[in-house]
């Protein structure tokens, strides 16, 4: 039989057939009037995607390259930083700003779970500068609780900024940027929004605009001022990622289409999109007899499952692509071999999650010798998607 390769990944994920076309199509040099227009229709987009009125920018590089830009430029050597981790996400969090010499007091979780509120409010300072925290901890397939989260820190800390990772998060959680007082909310181009690697974006509050007058470490390439100011004009400081700009203009277009043109509500479309599919993937594992290794804080970005005691989960990822070539992403450091994950972030429509579902009833019968009985894991998910649809 023949195969399709499909990208199950949390990012890398599928890439839309449209912004393919974009981004083939985008041949233009970026100090022109054409790409001025483009740039500013992105930005514009973006910050509807976002959902809010902060300024929104848009940054050559991987994800990560926004994370650092978000330390750098609202923090000083010495500063005491406040950092939320339950896997290794936050623990990027943690290395970045040693690296750039804050002094981070570690509110951590076990993997596969989130904090609670008062193991923050314990450890939350008003003197620390800055909270760094993921919205959705990829690593673990956990959502942390940012709404509540924000409160706290706008209640007992009125000027620590909130820097939030939302790369995972954008697109498949809900959002009130302004409303819950988000200083920092990152994302990137290989998640929700449906194009490859390269391109990470950001919002950025007043108040994060303000402390970068006092905050002296060093940046030049990600120096989020320099960016602002280009950004007003319709470039960016440097040459941009000018096809990913293209493609990421028509996911943009893309979403909005699948609520009439309003892209607010397409976003809206997007993120229940993922809540579907991620309750009914893991009602379909479920009913195959795994272990959902976040039970109590489950992200709709991605589906994080444990392999009985004693079995290697990479035996599954390895079989799902050698039988269906369908990529699933193995568990990261410790959790390598325990956990796989699936993704349901972005290009992703419950058609998918049927057949991935499918697939797993093959893998867990022939591979792992669960007892599986044909369509059982199908039939739950497609009980998920009937009470869905029809409330
Ligand atoms: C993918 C991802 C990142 C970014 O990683 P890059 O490889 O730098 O794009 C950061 N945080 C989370 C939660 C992610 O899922």
């Amino acid at each position: 039989m023949i195969r399709k390769t499909r990208l199950y990944t949390p990012g890398p994920t599928p890439l839309l057939p449209a912004a393919q076309f974009a981004m083939a199509a985008a041949d233009i040099h970026h100090r022109t009037p054409e790409f001025r227009a483009l740039f500013q229709k992105v930005l514009a987009q973006l910050k509807v995607f976002v959902g809010t009125r902060n300024d929104v920018l848009l940054l050559s590089s991987s994800g990560t390259g926004a994370m650092e830009a978000a330390v750098t430029n609202l923090t000083s050597p010495g500063d005491r930083v406040l950092v939320l981790t339950a896997g290794k996400f936050g623990e990027r969090w943690t290395g970045l700003v040693k690296t750039f010499g804050c002094v981070p007091d570690v509110v951590s979780a076990p993997y596969g779970q989130t904090f609670s509120l008062d193991q923050i409010r314990t450890a939350l300072k008003p003197e620390h500068r800055a909270v760094f925290v993921q919205a959705t901890e990829t690593s673990t397939a956990v959502r942390h609780d940012i709404e509540a989260i924000a409160k706290l820190i706008r209640e007992s800390a009125p000027d620590t900024l909130l820097v939030v990772d939302g790369i995972t998060g954008l697109g498949t959680t809900h959002f009130d940027v302004d409303g819950w007082g988000i200083d920092v909310l990152i994302g990137g181009s290989q998640k929700a929004v449906m194009i490859p690697p390269g391109l990470a974006y950001l919002s950025v509050s007043d108040r994060a605009w303000a402390a970068m007058e006092t905050a002296k470490n060093p940046r030049y390439y990600f120096d989020l001022r320099k960016e602002r100011k280009n950004a007003v004009k319709g470039e960016s400081a440097y040459t941009p990622a000018v096809a990913l700009v293209a493609g990421l203009g028509g996911a943009l277009d893309y979403i909005a289409g699948q609520a009439g043109g309003d892209l607010e509500k397409g976003r809206i479309a997007l993120v229940n999109n993922a809540e579907v599919n991620a309750a009914a993937t893991r009602a379909g594992l479920a009913a195959l007899g795994f272990t959902l290794f976040a039970p109590t804080a489950p992200a709709a970005a991605a589906t994080a499952v444990a392999v009985p005691e004693g079995m290697d989960s990479g035996l599954v990822v390895k079989a799902l692509k050698a039988r269906f070539a369908l990529i699933a992403a193995n568990g990261q450091g410790e959790m390598q071999g325990k956990i796989f994950r699936v993704a349901h972030l972005g290009f992703f429509d419950y058609l998918d999650t049927v057949a991935l579902l499918g697939a797993m009833e093959h893998i867990a019968k022939d591979t792992l010798g669960l007892p599986v009985v044909y369509g059982q894991a199908v039939e739950a998910a497609q009980r998920v998607y009937a009470a869905a649809s029809s409330s």
